[in-house]
């Protein structure tokens, strides 16, 4: 692998989980693979903390495994490996996947009215909920009044198009 889409994934990494995802890569990258058991070791951490980190940075795309059955124990034991995806492919993935979850929350912006009590008590509720509760705050009683929420869509509008329009 170039070190370019190593540095790359190292950072993606770092960005997921924080420093020990950039550690993790740069301890796989080095032995080509390795057991969650070996890396816990290396990492001097218990091995299920490690388990949570590997499949978070198997989620991301960033790793991979095979699995084989330890016949003495009777379980799986998990070898992961840095993936053979380019940075680039990884990078548009992950791109698709933001624009998905924003997407989602303009949808869900467009489609609510919200209500917010006047003393700011409680997060925002959708209408069905201030219906719900006779449009008054469910913590101190005081009137819910409509809120706006024009600013929000904008501010994801604008995010939508900056990451649609940036580059690869
Ligand atoms: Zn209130």
């Amino acid at each position: 692998m170039l070190s370019a889409e190593r540095r790359f994934l190292m950072e993606l990494a770092e960005n997921l989980v924080g420093e020990e995802g950039r550690k993790v890569v740069s301890i796989i990258a080095e032995r080509g693979e390795i057991t969650d058991e070996e890396l816990a070791k290396i990492l001097q951490k218990p091995t299920n903390e490690v388990r949570i980190l590997l499949h978070r940075l198997f989620e991301s795309r960033i790793l991979k495994y095979r699995r084989e059955r330890d016949e003495k124990i009777g379980w799986y034991v998990y070898f992961w490996r840095l993936t053979d995806e380019s940075a680039e492919t990884i990078y548009t993935q992950r791109k698709r996947k933001v624009l998905e979850k924003l997407k989602k929350r303009l949808n869900y912006e467009r489609q609510n009215t919200f209500y917010m009590c006047v003393n700011r008590d409680i997060p925002r509720l959708t209408f069905d909920e201030a219906f719900n509760n006779m449009f008054k705050c469910p913590v101190c009683g005081a009137i819910l009044e409509p809120y706006d929420n024009t600013a929000i869509i904008k501010i994801l509008e604008k995010t939508i198009d900056t990451i649609s329009n940036s580059s690869s």
